[in-house]
């Protein structure tokens, strides 16, 4: 493993957006040596490199393996019969049977919790998600916990990495320095270079909005109570305040807070009186440790 390449501190995702241009530039120096060869195939071929430069579903697996690997040396991982990674993984579970089976199946979905005081979490592509102890703590419900994880399992299925590499490496292809993908599994400097770029990911407000859509509609499936997700936005309101006022950091690039509220809200209330939802299960952090 190249000593060179390191997690930029800390991931990317969701609430956590940072500048993922200058890590950009790194990777695609990281992949160049290895993209030439990709480049003569395609030329060889004549294939449409367009269709070639998204990656397949198991080069996404791949590639969030080889993320959830880097994410592990950064940052401790609390052991697999915690009780926090435990229940992390059982609403995770249960949002994953909620879904359709077209979205459930192609991804190995997997939940982990992880020892920092960073309020985020985020997922991988193909599957692996991991959610941050100083997020976890400060929610109040399990509802709240669904939510976050519904969002993140949104990217996952609708692929949001692999349609942002796509797309920016279509613009970089267009000037002669793109990475052109086979099929084929992923060598070694290319895949360390696209797991780079999937943990220093900026999702798009697109896809932001899609994936606070998907998973409110996931959280609703598995029998949450969809207030869960306006619990979540409140407590990032109260860390954005807590700061200060000023948004820290990981927020400034991000949709706001509040707007992805309204959002919400409206879609909530789109489901009319039809729907009555499930009461709200309370979350008491401090039993679940150890
Ligand atoms: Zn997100």
């Amino acid at each position: 493993m190249n000593q060179n390449r390191r997690v930029e501190a800390p991931p990317a995702d969701w609430v956590l957006c940072p500048s993922r241009r200058r890590f950009l530039r790194v990777a695609l120096l990281a992949g160049a040596g290895s993209c030439i060869p990709f480049f003569a195939e395609w030329e060889c071929a004549g294939a449409d490199p367009l269709g070639l430069a998204r990656p397949t579903g198991e080069q996404q697996k791949q590639v969030g393996q080889e993320g959830a690997a880097e994410v592990r040396k950064k940052y401790p991982e609390l052991p697999e019969d915690d009780g926090r990674s435990r229940h992390f993984r059982s609403i995770g579970e249960r949002l994953v049977k909620a879904l359709p089976s077209a979205d459930r199946k192609p991804w190995d979905y997997s939940f982990h919790v992880l020892e920092s005081k960073t309020v985020n979490a985020f997922a991988l592509p193909g599957g692996p998600m991991f959610m941050f102890t100083g997020l976890f703590e400060k929610l109040t419900t399990d509802d709240a916990v669904a939510a976050v994880t519904g969002h993140e399992l949104s990217h996952v299925r609708f692929q949001h990495w692999a349609n942002a590499y796509a797309q920016e490496n279509r613009e970089k292809a267009a000037v002669g320095a793109g990475i052109i993908l086979t099929h084929a599994p992923l060598k070694a400097a290319v895949l360390a270079a696209l797991s780079q770029h999937a943990l220093n990911l900026k999702h798009s407000r697109r896809s932001e909005d899609q994936a606070d859509q998907g998973g409110l509609q996931n959280l609703i499936a598995a029998g949450f109570n969809p207030n869960g997700m306006l619990q979540l936005f409140t407590t990032l309101e109260k860390v954005q305040n807590a700061a200060g006022g000023a948004p820290p950091a990981w927020l400034t690039d991000h949709p706001d807070t509040a707007a992805r509220f309204r959002a919400t809200q409206e879609r909530i209330a789109a489901y009319g009186n039809k729907h009555p939802w499930p009461p709200e299960t309370p979350l008491d952090y401090a039993s679940l440790k150890g």
